[in-house]
């Protein structure tokens, strides 16, 4: 029986959205069909086996609660999960995801507020002691706020999109002018400086920028290559990022 995967008539999506943005959603609904339907099931068992099993001490400690030292927003992209790139056990990690890894700026505007909540929750509660704001490598994200082929498109339709990456217009513009809208180089560039969007939003939010005065508080930028797995870290003077050795 054919099921219904999307919350949109097909026909609807495909009128309205950028021929780009049609031809990753038909990559993923054919990746989807051809999906074991158990495959999240057979991992499951596998970290039962290997994950859960040999760590059982350390997951009755984390029954009691969490105390990670170090919050990461990194992009929803599935090929950049910060556990896996940091090879960091549980509990040890305060994870945000979202579309390109932004952060938006401290407002009280009406609204649901995900970023700023788990923010609040990290630096109040948890009390991390560093932030890492991780872009990547071939970001989607990024390259639709470069191009802004979903400018103009309705909430459902590439709207939500649109109107979150707006948080890069101000660093795109630049980046447009010099180098154009198209190219790994224009891309990459934006990628870059997403991170420091973020970052720079991050210094908006009080207790953020109270924590690092005081020095309870370190921020960080990186970026993860896809193509040759390598992490490159942001100098905090220079805005330059360099390869970790
Ligand atoms: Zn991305």
């Amino acid at each position: 029986m054919q099921k219904d995967r999307s919350c949109c008539p097909d026909s609807v999506m495909r009128a309205s959205l950028p021929v780009s943005i049609l031809t990753a959603m038909k990559q993923r609904m054919t990746d989807t069909e051809s999906q074991d339907p158990d495959k999240l099931i057979e991992g499951y068992r596998r970290f039962r086996k290997s994950g859960w099993n040999p760590h059982r001490e350390r997951w009755k400690e984390l029954r009691d609660g969490q105390q990670p030292d170090l919050m990461i927003i990194a992009c929803s992209d599935s090929r950049v999960d910060p556990s896996q790139i940091f090879d960091v056990a549980p509990g040890e990690m305060f994870v945000v995801r979202n579309v390109a890894a932004l952060v938006p700026p401290f407002e009280t505007s009406p609204g649901h507020h995900g970023v700023s909540a788990a923010l609040e929750f990290a630096v109040q509660v948890l009390k991390v002691k560093e932030i890492m704001v991780m872009g990547h490598g071939m970001c989607g994200g990024c390259k639709v706020a470069l191009t802004r082929e979903l400018h103009g498109t309705v909430p459902g339709e590439g709207g939500f999109i649109a109107d979150w990456i707006g948080l890069l217009d101000e660093a795109r513009d630049p980046i447009a002018n010099e180098m154009g809208t198209v190219g790994r180089n224009a891309e990459r560039a934006m990628e870059l400086a997403a991170v420091q969007v973020s970052l720079d939003n991050l210094r908006t939010f009080p207790c953020i920028r109270r924590k690092l005065k005081d020095g309870e508080l370190r921020l960080r930028g990186s970026f993860f290559a896809i193509s040759d797995g390598a992490l490159h870290i942001m100098d905090d003077e220079s805005g330059a990022f360099a390869p970790v050795r």
